[in-house]
Formats: structure tokens, sequence, C-alpha cells
């Protein structure tokens, strides 16, 4: 299953991709943690990447794009992956579907979870990451709805809008019914 998850900052995507990604056997690949992982092993990229981290910028494409790249070229994700954070906006959208098409495959779905920006700022501010601070969360959303929700009109077809207000197992249980019910289409 080769699924795309997409969402405001503070939707719990992560939260979400780590439940999903056990239960649907496929590799949870989050662009956000693979740049933290970078930053904190103090990698070149990670030296080039913090401060846009820090001020909730996105990452130039040519680096995002050549991260993912690299790493859907791993075995382990022969039999679908699950992404959280990637694409970000349609320029990304492009390249991985030239990745997929150059692999013979296409997405199955994109899962939406969609929740009230007032609710994720409390739930952000209450995690507390260093760009959780309230004037970088705002910049954030703003980043989010001029340049991702755009890809809920590119991918229209493949969308599944999930209400992501609840408890963490009834919104991955909305998520995984709302997958089955697309198996039996
Ligand atoms: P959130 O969903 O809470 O914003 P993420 O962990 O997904 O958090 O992303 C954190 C940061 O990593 C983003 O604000 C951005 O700077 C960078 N980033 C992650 N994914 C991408 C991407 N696909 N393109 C550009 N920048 C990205």
């Amino acid at each position: 299953m080769r699924l795309v998850l997409v969402g405001p900052p503070g939707a719990g995507k992560g939260t979400q991709a780590e439940v999903l990604s056990s239960k649907l056997g496929v590799p949870h690949i989050s662009t956000g943690d693979l740049f933290r992982s970078h930053i904190s092993q103090q990698t070149e990229l990670g030296r080039e990447v913090q401060d846009i981290l820090d001020a909730g910028a996105l990452v130039p494409d040519a680096i995002t794009n050549e991260m993912v790249r690299e790493r859907l070229a791993e075995a382990d994700t022969d039999n679908g992956f699950l992404l959280d954070g990637f694409p970000r906006n349609v320029a990304q959208a492009n390249v991985l579907g030239e990745i997929l098409a150059a692999q013979d495959h296409a997405l199955d779905a994109v899962i939406e979870f969609r929740v009230d920006e007032d609710v994720v700022v409390e739930r952000l501010l209450a995690r507390g990451r260093t760009d959780d601070k309230e004037e970088v969360i705002r910049h954030r959303q703003q980043v989010y709805r001029n340049e991702t929700a755009p890809l809920l009109d590119y991918y229209a077809d493949k969308v599944l809008t999930i209400d992501a207000v609840g408890e963490i197992d009834e919104i991955s249980e909305r998520a995984l019914k709302a997958l089955r019910e697309l198996g039996e289409k």
C-alpha cells in the first residue's frame, strides 16, 4: 500500500502514521523526522536545514526531493510506504509522481487528516518541539494553507478525508475503515 498523509501541523499525522505503519506493515517515512535526525547527527545536510526548520519554512525542493528519492530507493519500500510530510507542495507531488512512474507504481490513496486550527495550536504548544512556538506554528499553518492544501485538489480522486478530532485509536480506525472501503470498490 502506497499512501501519502496530508494534514496541517498538529493534526496528529505523525502519531497516526506510526499506528497505520504497524497495522499495514509498511514503513513510515517522515521528512520532518529525516531532517531532524540529520540535525541531531550534525550532518552537512542537517547544518543546511536547521535554521529553516526553526523558522517553520519549507526546505528547498531540490534538497527535499533528493532525500526522498534516496529513501524510496531502499528495499523496505518495495511493498509500499506511508509518506508523512511529503509531498508538501505541487512541485514535490510532481517529483513523487515521476519517482513512482519510473518504478511502475502509483499511489493508492492520500489520507487527509482534517482538524480545526484552534485545536492544533493547543496541541502543538503542549508538545514543545523547538519549532513549536506560537509564531512559528502560525507560520507553518500559513505555509500549509498556501502550499500544501492545494494538493487536495491535485490528488482529488485519491483523497480520503478523515476527521482527526478524537481518540488516537478512533482516528486510526476511521482511516483503516476508509482504506478497507477503498479496497472493496
Ligand atoms: P509539522 O507537520 O508539525 O509541520 P514536520 O515534522 O512534518 O512537522 O515538519 C517539520 C519541518 O520540516 C517543516 O516545518 C519544514 O521545515 C521541514 N519539512 C518537512 N517536510 C518537508 C517537505 N516535504 N518540504 C520542505 N520542508 C519540509
